[in-house]
């Protein structure tokens, strides 16, 4: 089973199933609450959380273990698969010539993230470039280019212009040579008009394959506001959740998944440029439960 990193009261309370071959309600209970303790101290959101907790204990009392299978190990790939459900699969990008476009508010980590992808895209041997659109950031634009610098990878930035699209139209010019375009984007503070009506323009100018809803692990209960935000102006393709070597553990962008009906893509463990993975639901799973 895949589940090799489980806390250790989960770990506890499928242990009391060892040798048992049927599983009554206080088993499952025990197990769910478990769960459910995890979860919601991961920042899943509450919903979620009753949800996934429902479908594992109907489908445990439910559904007949197939011969030869333990009930533990039988509640144990009961608590996967939900929980599999709940994370979902990994955002396919595939490694062919594209757009990106990153969005978020500020502080998220997007153009950690944009310099981060282009190194990624560029182990795997594909040109990229990051094109910098945050006129509003102070430090934005030196903060891309040297990144940029450090991952060795292309990069587009006009400081002296104040119009992020004309930056964005003029780096899609400038570096028509790249396989992979990533255009990072300004952030604020909260989710203000101007910051649709901006982002909506890039995405004009720039047609992306793809756009990422950049996401801080400690997110909470913002999620939801801003995941419907930026989906209805520009639609969200994929979350990527920054800063996973902290101690948030990122459940709360579960919430921004379900509301833009995505998947995640990338996680950002670290602030260089390699300290990026692609998203794979075992070891989230694992991180969300551990
Ligand atoms: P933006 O405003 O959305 O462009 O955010 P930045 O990319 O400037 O990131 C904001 C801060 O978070 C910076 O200090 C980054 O170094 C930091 N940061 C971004 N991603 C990560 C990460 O995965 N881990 C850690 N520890 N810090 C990160």
């Amino acid at each position: 089973m895949v589940l090799d990193n489980l806390g250790s009261s989960l770990r506890g309370s499928l242990d009391k199933l060892r040798g048992k071959s049927r599983i009554d309600e206080e088993d499952v209970q025990e197990i769910v609450r478990e769960i459910q303790r995890s979860l919601l101290s991961a920042d899943v959101e509450v919903d979620l959380v009753m949800e996934l907790s429902d479908n594992i204990k109907n489908r445990a009392l439910e559904e007949e273990p197939p011969g030869g299978t333990s009930a533990r190990d039988h509640v144990l790939k009961i608590v996967y698969e939900e929980m599999v459900d709940l994370v979902g699969e990994s955002t396919d990008i595939p490694l062919e010539p594209q757009t990106i476009m990153l969005a978020g508010l500020q502080g998220s980590g997007k153009t950690t993230t944009a310099a981060k992808m282009a190194w990624w895209f560029s182990k795997k041997g594909l040109r990229p470039a990051v094109i910098q659109t945050d006129t509003f950031r102070p430090g934005a634009y030196d903060q891309a280019k040297q990144m940029c610098e450090k991952a060795e990878v292309e990069f587009y930035g006009d400081p002296d212009e104040s119009d992020p699209v004309k930056i964005a139209r003029e780096g899609m010019e400038a570096t028509s040579d790249a396989e992979v375009h990533i255009v990072d984007t300004a952030g604020r503070h909260a989710l203000e008009a101007d910051l649709i009506d901006e982002i909506e323009e890039i995405e004009g100018a720039v047609t992306p394959d793809l756009s990422l809803l950049v996401l801080d692990a400690a997110i909470g209960k913002g999620a939801k506001a801003q995941a419907r935000e930026f989906e209805d102006s520009i639609g969200i393709g994929g979350v990527v959740i920054t800063k996973l070597d902290g101690t948030a553990k990122g459940g709360g962008a579960l919430t921004a998944v379900k509301e833009t009906g995505s998947s995640i893509s990338f996680l950002g463990t670290g602030e260089t440029v390699q300290d990026i993975e692609r998203f794979e639901p075992n070891g989230f799973i694992s991180r969300l439960l551990g």
